[in-house]
């Protein structure tokens, strides 16, 4: 029988009895105003019986918490960047501050914490907080509109404390996506690099070893395998001189460079670098620059690095026999105060799927032609980290059959700006 139930019917019976003896009213209305005042009663003691699980959703209590006072408390927690709620026993979130509200848009204060973060280990985990008082650390994934990953702290905040007379769990939320990516992505890099020497080294060992055994007394086969050694090794210097680059890239992107030069002047001056590998493989390099040319904020070195990195990569997959051709773009694409030069060639051209890819380190479409063609898998990673730096950006069209177009874009140098090169 429930503890209410006893009372309730003592009480509704004594008003009955009460009445229907002064004679003040009928013995029928005693009646119902006896059963109104049970069911009164009962309603009240009722209402005030404290849920004795946080879910599902309990309806409103009248001992839930008032709303938090206003106070040093709350004036320090609104303050803080990082997303802090105060869960109360109930399991209702009694107080979220701004950046609460802002990792979690679908927060409202009074609302139970299972509905609103619904991850099974966080809900155990503050569930367990709230009823044996020990602090917690968890990590979740949340599934939005994108996924992220989470790492919360859930901890009690004594009855009585400045918050409030009922004790309260504090939950503190750390959005760690960002740096989790940014793990997953260095471990990748290392993993991809060392993968990447690791082949043309063990290849280099393996002819070490045959050169000091069955091939000691072989003239032919030893002039072979220095060739192939030689090729390896030439390799393993390109890739670590790639990887160099791109360190020190990486490491001046936040600077905005401040030397002044003519785009066109850098692009021709890198196209004229590569004019004896055109004419050893038979390639048509035409250069159709005004001299002179549109002023840039640059780092000249940078530029060049950009300009022979797109043409080597047009005469290499353009092919033997093939053209390559170095252009204004057409002003009528460019954005506002933007000028861009486009590297074309006549070669096979990119399936679509690939082009948003080919500017992360090591993509490549073709990880075997990449190789026979003495490619790292970073030349694309560089022009890109290259550009952010200038506030720039390269745009790749390329079709099967139709050969590919890599335009730099670059912002106009602010005329105003002092010319200290050019
Ligand atoms: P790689 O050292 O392999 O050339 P890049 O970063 O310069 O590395 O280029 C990434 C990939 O993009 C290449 O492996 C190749 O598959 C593709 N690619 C780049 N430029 C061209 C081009 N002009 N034509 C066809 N494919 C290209």
């Amino acid at each position: 029988m429930p503890r209410w139930f006893l009372p309730a019917f003592a009480l509704g019976v004594g008003a009955f009895s009460a009445l229907a003896a002064t004679g003040a009213l009928s013995p029928l209305s005693a009646l119902a105003i006896g059963a109104a005042a049970s069911a009164a009663v009962l309603a009240a003691i009722t209402t005030r019986e404290p849920a004795e699980a946080p879910l599902p959703l309990p309806p409103l209590e009248a001992n839930d918490p008032a709303p938090m006072p206003p106070g040093a408390g709350q004036v320090l927690l609104a303050r803080l960047p990082t997303p802090i709620l105060l869960v109360a026993r109930s399991g209702r979130v009694y107080y979220a501050n701004p950046a609460a509200h802002q990792a979690l848009p679908r927060l409202e204060t009074g609302s139970h914490f299972a509905h609103l973060i619904r991850a099974p280990a966080f809900v155990e985990a503050l569930s367990a907080t709230l009823s044996d008082g020990d602090e917690r650390a968890v990590s979740f994934t949340l599934h939005d509109k994108s996924e992220r990953f989470i790492e919360a702290r859930v901890a009690l905040l004594p009855a009585g404390s400045a918050f409030g007379l009922e004790a309260l769990a504090l939950v503190q939320i750390d959005d760690r996506t960002d740096a989790r990516r940014a793990e997953q992505m260095r471990s990748d890099f290392i993993a991809n690099a060392s993968h990447e020497l690791r082949t043309p080294l063990a290849s280099i060992i393996g002819y070490i070893e045959t050169l000091q055994h069955h091939a000691r007394d072989d003239p032919a086969a030893r002039e072979r395998f220095l060739g192939i050694m030689a090729r390896e090794a030439g390799r393993m210097q390109r890739l670590v001189n790639d990887l160099m680059s791109l360190g020190r890239i990486e490491m001046t992107e936040h600077l905005r460079p401040g030397e002044v030069h003519s785009l066109e002047d850098i692009a021709a001056e890198s196209a004229a670098a590569l004019v004896p590998m055109a004419v050893q493989d038979g390639i048509d390099l035409q250069v159709r620059l005004d001299p002179g040319g549109t002023p840039v904020a640059c780092d000249p070195d940078q530029l060049a690095q950009v300009f022979t990195n797109l043409i080597d990569n047009a005469m290499k997959y353009g092919g033997a026999g093939g053209t390559v051709r170095i252009a204004r773009a057409d002003p009528g694409k460019a954005s506002p105060g933007r000028v861009g030069i486009a590297i074309s060639d006549s070669g096979p051209g990119i399936d679509r799927e690939h082009i948003p890819r080919l500017t992360e380190r090591f993509y490549r479409v073709s990880v075997t032609s990449s190789r026979n063609k003495g490619g790292t898998g970073l030349g694309l990673a560089i022009v890109k980290h290259i550009l952010n730096r200038h506030g720039g950006r390269l745009e790749i069209a390329s079709a099967p059959g139709k050969g590919s177009t890599f335009t730099v874009w670059l912002p106009r140098a602010d005329t105003r700006a002092s010319r200290r090169g050019a």
